[in-house]
């Protein structure tokens, strides 16, 4: 009996999502992937082992869930991280000083941190630009810039940046199309099959989905790129131990049962929020009165559960933060169970107040994350609190 177990690009994504990456465990035919706590692996021989060498460079449940987030994304390859962080620094390590990055002006603000208060001292220079205008991209590369980084669609204003043209651009000028798929996930969106050289992910949000680790994955599809990033994880070693990846692995399983609520009840939310509120109060890429509806449409095949609300005033935000009784209070994303947060002082406590004043992101703004629970209940919990 054949088994689809490989890392087959003709399987659905929910086939891909519960099987690819992983196969029986051979001794007694385990069908879930064991957890291999272990640092070493035992040599058949001077300069002959199974493989493994050393749990740094590979562990077998690291690479089963490398392997099923790759072949998610229709990738060819991909490397784990200890958290979305430590993927994105290590990405970063292809660069050298000199090298220019022209990056998303509304990217996460931890990756804004990252270049602005680290990398910046190690000869890396930044650029950013609203990526939803590809002739301010074009504009901004330069003879030395490297790598186009961009967030589609960005937290937590929702705006969007269109892949394709965004390949082109960086195909233009040999720069590698570097794509934070957190938001849209491979179930939603998928950057490679437009021409991104690297996509990669906090799995600590919606790939793992239950808010019960901390981790990061990067996907791409060319075995040169693979190989240095690859260099990168071992050498560098921000890799994450097996049992959150084993979790991370049960987590890609539900992706797409799990992607297809989180849409449903973001819509449902969304258009009654819009109602309540008016159009204007309710961002949300799935709504016709959002600007960018039209490029969400094309290259999105889903929304997600992601929606921010303009309240007017920090007062507002105040109190339907803290009168929520289902959505809970707290930072973080992507998880089954709802959240709401305060982007300004929360994701984005790290982004100077001026900077943020520029890029529209306000103090009376809040975010929801909808998770799967009854949207009944949710909207409910809106209601009162919105009273
Ligand atoms: C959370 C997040 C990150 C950072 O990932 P960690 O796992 O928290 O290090 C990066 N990008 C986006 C869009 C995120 O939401």
């Amino acid at each position: 009996m054949t088994r689809i177990f490989a890392d087959d690009l003709e399987a659905g994504l929910a086939t891909r999502a519960i099987h690819a990456g992983q196969r029986p465990e051979p001794h007694a035919g385990a069908i879930m992937t064991p957890l291999y706590l272990t640092s070493t692996y035992v040599q058949d021989g001077v300069g002959r082992n199974k493989g493994y060498e050393y749990a740094r460079g590979k562990n077998p449940t690291r690479e089963a869930l490398e392997r099923n987030v790759a072949t998610l994304e229709s990738g060819q390859h991909g490397f784990a991280f200890a958290s979305g962080m430590g993927c994105l620094d290590s990405i970063m390590k292809l660069f050298r000083a000199g090298d220019h990055i022209v990056v998303g002006e509304n990217v996460y603000g931890g990756t804004f941190r990252l270049f602005d208060k680290i990398l910046r001292h190690f000869g890396l220079s930044f650029t950013y630009v609203d990526t939803r205008d590809a002739q301010r991209v074009a504009d901004a590369m330069t003879a030395t810039t490297r790598a186009l980084l961009i967030e589609t669609p960005t937290n937590p204003l929702m705006r969007l940046a269109d892949l394709a043209a965004m390949a082109e651009i960086a195909k233009k000028h040999d720069a590698l199309l570097v794509v934070d798929n957190t938001f849209a996930t491979p179930i939603f969106q998928r950057p490679l099959e437009v021409g991104a050289h690297i996509v990669w992910h906090s799995t600590t949000k919606y790939l793992n989905g239950h808010s019960d680790m901390i981790g990061g994955v990067a996907v791409v599809l060319e075995d040169d790129l693979a190989n240095r990033l690859q260099f990168i994880q071992n050498a560098a070693g921000a890799v994450p131990g097996p049992f959150d990846c084993w979790l991370a692995l049960r987590g890609t399983k539900t992706l797409p049962l799990r992607m297809k609520q989180h849409d449903a009840n973001g819509r449902q939310i969304a258009s009654w929020l819009a109602e309540r509120l008016g159009h204007e109060s309710v961002i949300y890429p799935g709504l016709e009165s959002h600007p960018q509806h039209d490029l969400a449409a094309r290259q999105m095949s889903g929304f997600g559960g992601m929606i921010t609300l303009e309240l007017g005033t920090m007062a507002r935000a105040t109190q339907v933060l803290e009168k929520v009784k289902v959505f809970a209070l707290a930072e973080s994303l992507g998880g089954v169970e709802s959240l709401i947060s305060h982007p300004a002082s929360m994701t984005h406590g790290s982004v100077p107040a001026d900077v943020k004043a520029e890029m529209g992101l306000t103090d009376g703004m809040i975010r929801l994350s909808c998770g799967v629970e009854d949207v009944e209940d949710l909207i409910a919990d809106l209601e009162q609190a919105l009273a």
